[in-house]
């Protein structure tokens, strides 16, 4: 028995990182996952190491800023599982400078990703939630940042974005309490992913959405960050699942409209 068996839930950008944890994660605990990328080859590898571990899950490729993605990874969910409980808007990605060299493109991409696409899959999830209410609680759980809850120079457009989500959350934990659906966010500081990977070298570029983007944190900057952490290291991906985890489990029902900083406590 798992404390989500007969759950479903949409979890984009669940291919790598984080989110393809959050994907194992719900899996493990029972929740049919609708997994996500903008590669079939990711999305396909979490999808089959779900069935492999024993669990249901179904891929649904494509970027979550497409036209029409929203509606699609909704009705994926309902079409394959029957329903649709849990929601965890995870996709995202930074393309860093600062203010005076970003460009309006550089705004608007990250700006799409991050931000307006949660609000669109919301959206998409709405006409079924309120059609078919349930009686225990949906989960919806944002991925903000602490570069959105505190600021973090050179992201601007990303700060922003982050932050955004931390409104769009507390809004609609007041528009969907009448629908019994938490709607919360988990702001991460610092996880070992690709985008954060210590990296010896500086300008490592990685291909995402078809645009090159330098990610990486070079070793002398994570050994000054470590020192700010009380755990002095970076959070694991698992970890960071477990956060959302917390948030989709029955034990959570009566927790909404918050964002929870999961940073180890940095200072
Ligand atoms: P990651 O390892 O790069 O994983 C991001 C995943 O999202 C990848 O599977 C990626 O797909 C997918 N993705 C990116 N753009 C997408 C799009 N347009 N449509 C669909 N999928 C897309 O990054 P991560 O560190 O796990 O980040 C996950 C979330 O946590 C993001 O929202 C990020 O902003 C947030 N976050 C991370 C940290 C951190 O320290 N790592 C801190 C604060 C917040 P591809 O692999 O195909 O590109």
């Amino acid at each position: 028995m798992g404390t989500l068996d007969g759950k479903v839930a949409l979890v984009s950008g669940s291919g790598r990182g984080i989110g393809r944890e959050i994907a194992l994660k719900l899996a493990s605990e029972g929740a049919a996952v609708v997994v996500n990328d903008l590669d079939p080859e990711p999305a396909t590898q979490t999808e089959q190491d779900i069935k492999a571990a024993g669990g249901q899950a179904v891929a649904c490729v494509g970027s979550v800023s497409d036209d029409g993605f929203a509606e699609r990874f909704v009705n994926t969910a309902v079409e394959s599982f029957g329903g649709l409980d849990i929601i965890v808007n995870n996709a995202g990605y930074t393309w860093d400078t600062v203010i005076q060299k970003m460009t309006d493109e550089q705004w608007d991409t990250i700006l799409d990703v991050n931000l307006k696409a949660p609000f669109r899959i919301l959206r998409a999830a709405q006409p079924y939630i309120k059609a078919n209410p349930t009686d225990y609680h949906r989960k919806v759980v944002n991925i903000s940042s602490t570069s959105g809850f505190y600021g973090n120079a050179g992201q601007a457009n990303y700060g922003s974005a982050k932050a955004g989500v931390i409104g769009l959350t507390k809004t609609l934990a007041k528009e969907w309490g009448r629908y019994k659906v938490n709607v919360n966010a988990v702001a991460y500081g610092f996880i070992v992913t690709r985008m954060t990977e210590v990296t010896a070298e500086t300008n490592t570029t990685l291909n995402i959405d078809g645009r090159d983007i330098r990610v990486g944190v070079n070793p002398d900057r994570m050994a000054a960050m470590a020192t700010t952490i009380p755990f002095g290291r970076g959070g694991t991906p698992k970890e960071a699942a477990g956060a959302v985890y917390l948030l989709c489990t029955p034990e959570s029902d009566y927790v909404n409209s918050q964002c929870l900083v999961v940073d180890a406590g940095r200072v």
